[in-house]
């Protein structure tokens, strides 16, 4: 029977851009998806962003933009992420939809006629400069147990006490300066201390298969805490972005009333654009209803959320698969110390984003656990596993088959008793429930040991020696068509965790797009392969430099350790400086020298120029070949140990070189020639 699932993640807050945590969420989520699609089961995959509340509100009035203007904007980013790392979402919508407006709404309707919702008038901190209410966040002061200046209204990061706003210490408002003043006001309440409340929580969250047996555990704790849970107040006072709460004007939902209605809307919006019912098809039983989401957010999923629903009359969760935090080298990713990882400079620096997913996968497994990215240990899985155990069967087979038999297999030997290849089928089933249960790092393992078998068979059949005698023609084909065979298999069985090459590999195969019903075909006797092409290269460790050399930058940047300028020249002293734009025809390795690269410049003089930069630590050679860059033309030529060199080219360092040895050469923008003069 096929299953029918609604599956999200986490919505992301819209006030920056997405970072690594994102990303692995996504992959994983995506990686789940894939795999029941290949099994035949219909998934609806969607998420929004998450745009409410008050500091999307602060950030786009210092953007000088209306919140509408400014979470289009970050909207506008979205897919260069999704479409980079082939994340596979069916929808992307925002929480201000009209569709979360009308069922926020609409909770919230039944939510209150159901007797859940009360009201309360609270006194708050206002800023009567601003005026408007002040979230914790926004109050700063003396911290009344330690005196430490400039503490949040919460809790002081300096002695870790916590208190209330009202006990700071000369607080004012962060937004204006400002002395709060106490104001009171109407909030609404959602009563989730109500025994009836507790009960279904309690219910929900022990079932021993909804949520994963540390989180249930943590859930227990809340649930039975000393003081059990508290109401919780939904509602905020205009000025605020977000959905109007029906019949109170200036009251707003809280944003993490109508978050997580985002996951619904989201899918209502995307049934509306295809024609497809959502009442139905919430109310259908076969619907699972499947959240990822971050540990951060645990309280909200497990607690607010399936209450909210159940209370209202809606679906509640099915499952929620809760994941740990993504470490970069053991630290907590953090832009200010550099340690964080830029999603869009790994792409940007040409990284291959099926890298990432690789790497993310083999570390990923079914418990909240965090996740180091080590650089070391990114290299080594993809170099040894998927370059040098997957990669390497395909390579050592094709040319074989294209240069010898014109392309084509046998696979005359393909029987269902075959012993070969009922071993490279027996882990199908295996590999496909690790992945349905969240153990990619497993199903991952799985695959590559039997990768091994077969770079054994290889081996021990030695190709390159059969092909040196016709005579063993036949042999030869049969024992690269078992390889191409094991190939194709260990492709489907990696396909939910490298789509596109997957893709790329059904096309060389001239196969079409493989699911988990292809483990039991075989490719058939006679057919005809088109010839190999490179389908994964391995990571230079010189890319890491580039990713991590751009967080460097940015540190450097901020403490402003510039070098001090030059004395002052005139106009007649630069003129003085021939630069001119060179196309880079050669470079090379100088022999003898670590630091040296030998470049041949052509400025359009009808010969070209040999000169030598001391550029070796930051590029390869191939890097630079065919690139513009730009040289001073009239420099008088020197004699060097390895030869005259006839000018320079240009690079930008950092003063402090140790520090910062990045080394950048001049790249003109397109349509620059060679022989133009720089002035
Ligand atoms: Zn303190």
């Amino acid at each position: 029977m096929t299953r029918q699932l609604f599956v999200t993640t986490a919505l992301p807050y819209a006030n920056g851009p997405l970072h690594l945590g994102h990303i692995m969420e996504y992959i994983q989520a995506d990686i789940w998806v894939r795999n029941q699609r290949m099994m035949g089961n219909s998934v609806h995959f969607v998420c929004a962003d998450d745009v409410h509340g008050a500091p999307v509100m602060i950030a786009a009035e210092k953007a000088g933009l209306t919140p509408q203007e400014f979470v289009a904007q970050i909207a506008a980013q979205r897919k260069q992420y999704l479409d980079g790392f082939h994340i596979a979402f069916d929808n992307w919508h925002s929480t201000d939809g009209i569709e979360n407006h009308q069922l926020s709404q609409d909770i919230y309707r039944k939510l209150k006629a159901a007797g859940f919702i009360t009201s309360k008038v609270i006194e708050q901190f206002y800023d009567p400069v601003k005026n408007m209410f002040l979230a914790d966040r926004y109050i700063k002061g003396e911290c009344p147990k330690c005196h430490a200046k400039d503490q949040y209204g919460d809790s002081c990061e300096v002695c870790s006490a916590v208190y209330a706003p009202t006990e700071l210490i000369k607080p004012y408002s962060v937004l204006t300066g400002a002395a709060p003043v106490m104001k009171s006001s109407e909030h609404f309440f959602f009563q989730l201390s109500n025994p009836q409340c507790v009960e279904f929580l309690r219910a929900w969250a022990i079932d021993g298969h909804r949520l994963q047996s540390e989180v249930a555990n943590k859930a227990r704790e809340w649930l039975d805490g000393e003081n059990g849970l508290g109401d919780w107040d939904i509602s905020r006072d205009a000025p605020y972005f977000g959905i109007e709460i029906p019949d109170q004007p200036g009251k707003y939902f809280y944003v993490w009333l109508d978050a997580p209605v985002g996951y619904l809307a989201s899918l209502k919006n995307y049934f509306s654009k295809t024609g497809q019912d959502f009442d139905a098809f919430m109310a259908d039983p076969a619907t699972e209803q499947i959240h990822f989401i971050g540990k951060d957010i645990t309280y909200f999923h497990t607690l607010f959320w399936p209450a909210m629903l159940k209370f209202s009359g809606y679906k509640t969760p099915d499952r929620v698969y809760v994941h740990g935090f993504v470490t970069v080298s053991g630290e907590k990713m953090s832009k200010s110390r550099g340690t964080g990882i830029s999603p869009l400079k790994y792409l940007d620096i040409g990284m291959n984003p099926e890298w990432l997913r690789y790497y993310l996968a083999a570390k990923l497994n079914a418990k909240v656990e965090d996740i180091d990215f080590s650089a070391e240990d990114f290299t080594a899985r993809i170099n040894a596993d998927l370059v040098g155990k997957y990669i390497n069967i395909a390579s050592r087979a094709a040319g074989f088959i294209s240069k010898r038999f014109n392309g084509k297999v046998n696979t005359a030997w393909a029987s269902n008793e075959d012993e070969f290849l009922m071993d490279l089928r027996s882990i199908a089933t295996e590999v496909q429930s690790y992945y349905e249960g969240r153990e990619f790092g497993k199903a991952l393992r799985t695959i590559m040991e039997k990768a091994d078998t077969i770079n054994a068979y290889v081996d021990s059949n030695k190709p390159w020696v059969l092909a040196k005698d016709p005579l063993n023609d036949a042999m030869l084909q049969e024992v690269c068509s078992r390889l191409l065979e094991s190939f194709r298999l260990l492709t489907l069985y990696l396909k939910p965790v490298l789509p596109q090459l997957a893709e790329q590999v059904e096309s060389w195969l001239g196969i079409a797009p493989m699911n988990w019903k292809d483990v039991v075909t075989v490719l058939p006797d006679g057919h005809q392969i088109a010839p190999y092409q490179h389908l994964l290269t391995r990571v230079e460790p010189a890319l890491f430099d580039a990713l991590f050399a751009a967080q460097e930058e940015e540190i450097v940047a901020q403490e402003n350790k510039i070098e001090e300028l030059s004395e002052e020249i005139t106009i007649d002293d630069f003129a003085k400086i021939d630069l001119r734009i060179a196309h880079i025809v050669n470079c090379e390795a100088v022999e003898g020298s670590d630091k040296l690269l030998r470049l041949t410049l052509d400025i359009g003089e009808g010969r070209t120029r040999n000169v030598f930069s001391g550029i070796k630590s930051a590029y390869q050679p191939e890097q630079l070949i065919g690139k513009f860059t730009v040289m001073v033309a009239n420099l008088a030529p020197r004699k060097m140990k390895f030869g005259i060199s006839e000018g320079m080219v240009l690079a930008a360092s950092a003063a402090d070189e140790k520090a910062n040895p990045g080394l950048y050469i001049m790249e003109p923008w397109p349509g620059a020639a060679p022989g133009m003069r720089v002035r």
